[in-house]
């Protein structure tokens, strides 16, 4: 892949070949060959990053979620291996890591959010060892698996910070996977397991909350909403939470345990949040339907780094892209801007080995199947999908620009 000399402008930079980056130029590309399109990514490796949770319950390899970046790249984009550090929209120009600066004519700002580990204090020291794992980075999905697999009884703690975060359902998946392993060892008696919310509720559509607590109920998993992961003594195996009493006051309570799963915090990539792209969390302020900047309307942004109030998902991503490149080609050429996203985002929340509840819902928290199936109860069939057909849909069909789709309904 060619890579690119500066100074130089740009007919469209995205920046970010993650899910959304990598799928909205490669359309572009397909629909309008030619188009000179720059893709700023600093990482030389693409993760499909859905089956970290397979990966920490080990029932999926790492190495099969990785790609050389170059080879998910869109041919006929110019790849400038480098990250973003400054976004100057009054001058249409960004600025990069090492200084150099691009111009554009459209921008796509795709470089997803950042995992805020040192929200947690005394967490970063004990990652990766005395029974402290994540399922949010790559380097350390294995070590769950290792802890799930070498736990021989005590105390299980799953943690889910405060919203947002991406794929809102992962943090409990790993949890049922856990516990269906220590099922099936016959070690749950001697098992407490705990899962610890810092919001109030177990999933942000409450048509679901009552089914995936009867999951965690039918594994003894106790679910303690409102309480917050502040801190971790990785030596001392105890982890401290924040949580609101009854008379509306802050205490904090300190846990001991034997295996910790930890779903970092999650915020807006600092350049983002510090630009004069962002809204007042830090998300790119777009329109929730165009994913059209709501000030600079050359710029365009959706997947995890966007303002969409929708759950931050790969699956919302392939329908957020279709939206984002009509709008822009309709643009390049000076039409009104007609294609509208719906909020769809679906998360498959693994509830066993073998088992997924769909869960795919739009704007609003309206439940929208694409297939004729009940959302509500856990199926067979959507763990084959999860696990063997949406890895190479991802891969060979999203990240290269195909758009062909079966439409979601409401239900009736
Ligand atoms: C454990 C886990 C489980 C998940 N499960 C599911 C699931 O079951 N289903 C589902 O649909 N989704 C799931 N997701 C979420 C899904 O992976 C994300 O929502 C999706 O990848 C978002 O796409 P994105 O392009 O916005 O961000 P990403 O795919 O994260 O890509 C961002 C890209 O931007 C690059 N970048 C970062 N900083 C810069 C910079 N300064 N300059 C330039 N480039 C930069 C990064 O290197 C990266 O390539 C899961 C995620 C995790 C972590």
């Amino acid at each position: 892949m060619p890579q690119s000399t500066f100074p130089y402008t740009h007919q469209v930079v995205v920046i970010g070949a993650g899910a959304a980056g990598t799928s909205v130029a490669a359309s572009l590309l397909r629909q309008r060959p030619g188009l000179d399109v720059a893709i700023v990514e600093p990482s030389d490796v693409h993760y499909y990053q859905p089956a970290f949770t397979l990966v920490g319950g080990g029932a999926y390899s790492l190495a099969k979620t990785a790609r050389p970046q170059a080879s998910t790249l869109p041919e006929g984009a110019r790849w400038i291996r480098a990250a973003a550090r400054e976004l100057q929209p009054e001058q249409n120009r960004i600025v990069l890591e090492d200084g150099r600066e691009i111009g554009y004519e459209t921008l796509v700002v795709t470089p997803g959010l950042k995992l805020d580990w040192d929200k947690i204090e005394g967490l970063r020291e004990t990652l990766g060892v005395n029974g402290v794992c994540s399922n949010y980075d790559p380097s350390l999905a294995e070590y769950t698996w290792q802890c799930i697999r070498q736990f021989r009884g005590g105390k299980a703690f799953f943690t889910q910070p405060p919203a947002p975060i991406k794929c809102a359902g992962a943090p409990q998946k790993i949890a049922y996977l856990a516990a269906d392993y220590f099922r099936k060892k016959q070690i749950s008696s001697q098992s407490e397991l705990r899962f610890y919310a810092a919001g109030g509720a177990l999933f942000s559509v409450p048509d679901f909350v009552p089914h995936l607590e009867k999951v965690a109920r039918g594994y003894n998993i106790g679910l303690l909403m409102n309480h917050n992961l502040i801190a971790v003594n990785g030596d001392k195996k105890e982890a401290t939470f924040s949580f609101t009493d009854g008379d509306g006051k802050t205490q904090e309570i300190t846990e001991s345990f034997d295996l910790l799963h930890v779903t970092p915090p999650q915020c807006a990539q600092d350049f983002v949040k510090n630009s004069p792209l962002a809204n007042a969390d830090g998300w790119v302020d777009v329109d929730q339907h165009t994913l059209q900047h709501v000030r600079f309307p050359n710029v365009f942004s959706l997947g995890d780094s966007s303002s969409l109030p929708t759950s931050k998902t790969a699956a919302a991503v392939r329908k957020q892209s279709p939206v984002a490149v009509a709008n822009i080609l309709a643009r390049i050429s000076d039409k009104q801007l007609r294609a509208s996203y719906d909020g769809y985002t679906s998360c498959p929340i693994v509830t066993g080995y073998g088992k997924v509840m769909l869960a795919e819902f739009v704007y609003g928290g309206k439940v929208t199947p694409t297939l004729p199936l009940s959302p509500f109860k856990e199926s067979a069939f959507y763990w084959q999908v999860k696990k063997r057909a949406l890895p190479p849909f991802y891969f060979d069909y999203m990240l290269k620009g195909r758009e062909g789709d079966i439409a979601h309904k409401a239900r009736d």
